[in-house]
């Protein structure tokens, strides 16, 4: 991370006997795209507004670019923020909704008119200022919030939700376009979402919440790749989760199977620990990749497929772990090259640098 420009330190927040926040402690650098992600009622959006001042904390202090703002009000704060809803006034004109972040500092009508020309270059709709909201679908008016949002150039971009309103399509075009924006535009930038892929797609780091606090924070590859906790794991992407019992050596038992880890931490339990296993569907090794000698082997019968464009999830039915099946990936290629169907034999081998372990 480079130099922080945003420290949330010990952030509570009540309402009344209910706990939204418990003791958050994040820091985030300058420039940085960061995702609260997690669940309804997880939190998330009572932190955003917390940062923006339009809530407070119980406890705890907020510190931007060095000046320490938690009890500022939202007018003294330096942000700029864009809302699920598209929160334009409908009776304002484009222009008129893009400047007004730029009349309320009283800037001359001459400050304000290229700067707004410029600013709807920036979204892509140059040209639109004369426009009413209602003319605009809803992916422009989103954009026309973005250009508001970014209309004083403020140090710290607050999203909220922003994309969860539009179809999906739109959404992911604008999702890039926003990521591209802000790099270009380096606006430390915060986005409150509660669909991982977008928060994958976007975030330079990911901050996983649940309950009110923070489960996780990392680059979207450790989020997916090493998750904290089983939270995590199941919250963002697919997993497979098996029951196992620890036999020691990092060796668990699954049904008759027994499968070893590799070397790691979260691997080491004492024998006799209930445990979960868990393991993404695309983490399997298969055709010559499949060693005779792996402790991880294993032969299955496929007994559902679901298509998924591209790739399918087979649903595999695995030897000796009953009760237990399997979902993992194949391209469509790799589907005729293995003759995977529903009812075929399929032989695999887990990976065991992939498997996580937590107790049960
Ligand atoms: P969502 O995606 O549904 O908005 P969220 O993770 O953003 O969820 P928050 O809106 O931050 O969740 O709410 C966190 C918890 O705090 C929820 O249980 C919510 O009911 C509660 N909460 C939020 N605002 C208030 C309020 N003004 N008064 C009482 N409880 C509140």
């Amino acid at each position: 991370m480079t130099e922080a420009y945003l420290e949330l330190q010990g952030i509570h927040k009540r309402f009344g006997a209910f706990t939204a926040l418990d003791d958050i402690h994040l820091s985030i650098g300058r420039g940085e795209f960061v995702c609260f992600l997690g669940p309804s009622g997880c939190g998330k959006t009572t932190l955003l507004r917390i940062i923006a001042g339009l809530e407070t904390q119980t406890a705890g202090r907020i510190v931007q670019a060095g000046r320490d703002i938690s009890v500022l009000p939202p007018g003294g704060r330096d942000y700029g923020i864009m809302f699920q809803s598209y929160a334009l006034f409908p009776n304002l004109t484009v222009a008129q909704n893009v400047a007004y972040g730029l009349v309320n500092r009283r800037q001359s009508r001459a400050q304000v008119a290229p700067r707004v020309d410029e600013l709807l270059k920036l979204v892509g709709l140059p040209g639109s200022g004369g426009k009413y909201p209602a003319q605009l679908s809803g992916g422009q008016q989103q954009r026309i919030a973005l250009a508001r949002a970014l209309a004083t150039s403020p140090g710290l971009l607050l999203l909220d939700e922003p994309l969860s309103a539009l179809d999906a399509i739109v959404r992911v075009h604008l999702r890039n376009e926003i990521r591209a924006l802000q790099r270009e535009l380096g606006v430390t930038t915060v986005m409150v979402t509660h669909d991982q892929e977008e928060a994958l797609s976007v975030a330079d780091r990911i901050v996983v919440m649940n309950h009110g606090v923070i489960e996780q924070v990392g680059t979207p590859m450790q989020v997916y790749r090493e998750p904290a906790s089983p939270f995590v794991a199941d919250f963002v992407g697919k997993v497979n989760r098996l029951k196992g019992v620890a036999e020691g050596e990092r060796w668990f038992r699954c049904g008759d199977k027994r499968l070893q880890c590799a070397p790691g931490a979260g691997a080491d339990f004492r024998a006799g620990r209930e445990v979960a296993l868990y393991l993404r569907p695309e983490d399997r090794v298969i055709g010559a990749g499949v060693r005779d000698d792996d402790p991880l082997r294993c032969e299955g019968t496929v007994r559902h497929i679901e298509f998924l464009g591209g790739n399918c999830l087979a649903e595999v039915d695995v030897q000796g772990m009953p009760g237990q099946p399997l979902q993992l990936q194949y391209s469509l290629n790799q589907m005729d090259e293995f003759g995977v169907h529903e009812g075929a034999s399929v032989r695999f081998a887990l990976r065991a640098d992939r498997l996580r372990v937590f107790p049960m």
